[in-house]
């Protein structure tokens, strides 16, 4: 396929949906979505992104297209993880702005209106932002509130409150996430980093309208440890303030037990605060160098500067970045 015939520019708006597994989603999704963007603007793609389904997501994907050919899509080589997903699509996302939003219809595409208003206002980073979690359960709503209170106290970026994914970024703004290549990818805190004139709409978050969700708690877990540890240092730097007031309380307690030796003499008990002090002190280190290692395996992921993903099937859509290998 040539460049021309894949249609470059020929979309005022991209609208980039991750999927995996959702293949009864997008039938509905596109019914809801096509009207609206017809009303938005001249000129639209939607791009879906199969993050490595393995139901007939991608055969209901190649039909879309048949029907419409605005519809294209990406098939990944495997599960590469939503965060990637989008990466992949915004990679290949051509128009004068871009929509992120989930495929399962918790996003509504009504919003998608009062987004491109605002843009063509002039914002570049146009959020949504969840006015309620509902649709999630008490206990991922209790988790997730405490993650941003955490992040909020020591990530070096601030996170609009509610803010996720569901997004209208101007190209300027794609093409800065364009260059950002990490692999330890947490879009909510890459989307505040780059910056650009932004401004939250609130939307209500509906139930998912087929299938249940992607993330386990355990996921959600290594999601929260990804955005934490590529946005702070803290969890590194913390170690030496304990260093510090440990040490400090080692030099209390030798002048202590110094004083009261020349004084009252030698005095032998003290097996229990030994053990008790060993076992403490080791199980600091251990965290510590957990921590570090934590760091360390990023970095080495980092290092070997494999591409983000492969893709395995293109459905309407050319390559056309020569520096990787799409
Ligand atoms: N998704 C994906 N790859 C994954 C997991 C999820 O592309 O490994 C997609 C999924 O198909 C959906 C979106 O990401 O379109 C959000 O996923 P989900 O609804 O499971 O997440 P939740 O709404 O629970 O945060
Ligand atoms: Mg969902």
């Amino acid at each position: 396929m040539t460049r021309s015939d894949a249609g470059v520019a020929d979309a005022e708006l991209s609208v980039v949906a991750p999927v995996h597994n959702e293949s009864e989603n997008i039938g509905p999704l596109l019914q809801r979505l096509l009207p609206v963007l017809e009303h938005c603007a001249p000129s639209f793609e939607v791009i879906f992104v199969d993050d490595g389904s393995t139901d007939d997501t991608l055969d209901v994907l190649r039909a879309a297209h048949e029907k419409d050919p605005r519809v294209r899509a990406l098939s990944l080589s495997r599960n590469f993880g939503k965060e990637v997903a989008i990466a992949a699509g915004l990679d290949h996302a051509r128009g004068a702005a871009a929509i992120i939003m989930d495929a399962d219809l918790q996003h509504p595409p009504e919003a998608i209106k009062t987004f491109v208003g605002l843009w063509r206002d002039g914002y570049k980073n146009v959020f949504g932002q969840r006015t309620d979690r509902g649709a999630d359960s008490r206990l991922r709503r209790m988790l997730t509130q405490r993650f941003y209170r955490l992040f909020g106290s020591v990530g070096e970026t601030s996170l609009p409150e509610g803010a996720g994914d569901f997004r209208l970024l101007d190209a300027k703004a794609v093409a800065a996430l364009r260059t950002m290549r990490e692999h330890a990818r947490f879009s909510k805190g890459l989307y505040a980093w780059i910056g650009f004139k932004s401004i939250g709409v609130p939307f209500e978050v509906e139930a998912r309208a087929h299938g249940s969700s992607k993330f386990s708690y355990l996921k959600l877990t290594n999601f929260a440890l990804d955005g934490l540890m590529s946005f702070s240092t803290m969890p590194l730097k913390v170690w030496s303030y304990i260093g510090v007031a440990t040490s400090v309380l080692a030099l209390a307690l030798a002048t202590f037990y110094l004083t009261r030796t020349l004084i009252f003499g030698v005095d032998v008990p003290g097996y229990a605060s030994l053990i008790v002090s060993i076992t403490f002190f080791a199980g600091i280190q251990l965290l510590s160098l957990g921590i570090i290692g934590e760091y360390i395996g990023r970095i080495f992921a980092e290092v070997k500067r494999r591409p983000l993903y492969l893709i395995e099937e293109r459905i309407g859509i050319a390559p056309f970045l020569q520096d990787e290998q799409l």
